[in-house]
């Protein structure tokens, strides 16, 4: 089997937590059981899950508070949080939404459903991962979590400015970026940089990757493009 995952269950319904627990680990999941906010968030930071399954409705910190917290700390912002709600309101939902969970399910639930829905989002969240963290193309490989860049396993040393837009560029696989687009996408919407400063940054990646710039198209009067070459 492959590696098994970690949920961290925080609910204070003592019986449905164990509930919850005793059926995670019949499907191999292994977990971890908190009944309140704040010691959610200490063991969430500790020891980040692979999941976390928070209760809206609880002693010291609420589940929103858990979640909104959890999204701002780099340790925790990435771990995906499915919510449970006793509350029926639509609008509570979407508001656990923009608080960062990534799905909810409504008080009383099946555990059936519950797991169909654990597995759909750590699949989805598998492959976020994949495509957020590694890039690769010809003989660049690009580690967006590491922040690194190597050519032929070659560490080459980039500014923050230089890997922002080679990381936009290989993201975009082979879609040609018009100098805006990667202003905005690299640096952020409302950067100030102009058309020729970002020209500037393209240039200084081409030294710095050597024969492996080749990968970087200039498009005549629109922008760029990565793309690999056949060999
Ligand atoms: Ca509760």
């Amino acid at each position: 089997m492959a590696q098994q995952k970690s949920v961290l269950v925080v609910e204070d319904e003592s019986d449905l937590a164990e509930l919850l627990c005793y059926h995670l680990e019949n499907e191999g999941y292994q977990t971890r059981r908190v009944e309140d906010g704040e010691r959610a968030l200490t063991e969430a930071t500790r020891q980040p899950p692979d999941l976390v399954i928070l209760d809206r409705m609880l002693p010291k910190l609420s589940g929103d508070d858990v979640a909104r917290r959890m999204r701002r700390d780099d340790r925790t912002s990435n771990i995906p949080i499915i919510m449970l709600t006793a509350k029926s309101e639509e609008a509570d939902e979407l508001v656990g939404f923009a608080l960062g969970a990534d799905d909810y399910v409504r008080k009383p639930f099946s555990i059936k459903l519950l797991l169909a829905r654990i597995e759909a989002v750590l699949r989805r969240d598998a492959s976020a991962a994949a495509t957020r963290e590694v890039l690769t193309g010809d003989h660049i490989q690009l580690d967006r979590g590491r922040h690194e860049v190597t050519v032929d396993d070659r560490d080459i040393g980039l500014t923050a400015t230089e890997f922002r837009v080679l990381s936009a560029l290989m993201a975009a696989k082979g879609r040609v970026m018009s100098r805006e687009q990667l202003i905005e996408t690299a640096l952020g919407r409302g950067a100030v940089v102009t058309n020729r400063a970002m020209d500037v940054h393209v240039a200084s990646l081409r030294r710095k990757l050597g024969d492996a710039a080749e990968c970087i198209h200039t498009i005549r009067g629109v922008g760029y493009a990565f793309r690999e070459r056949r060999e």
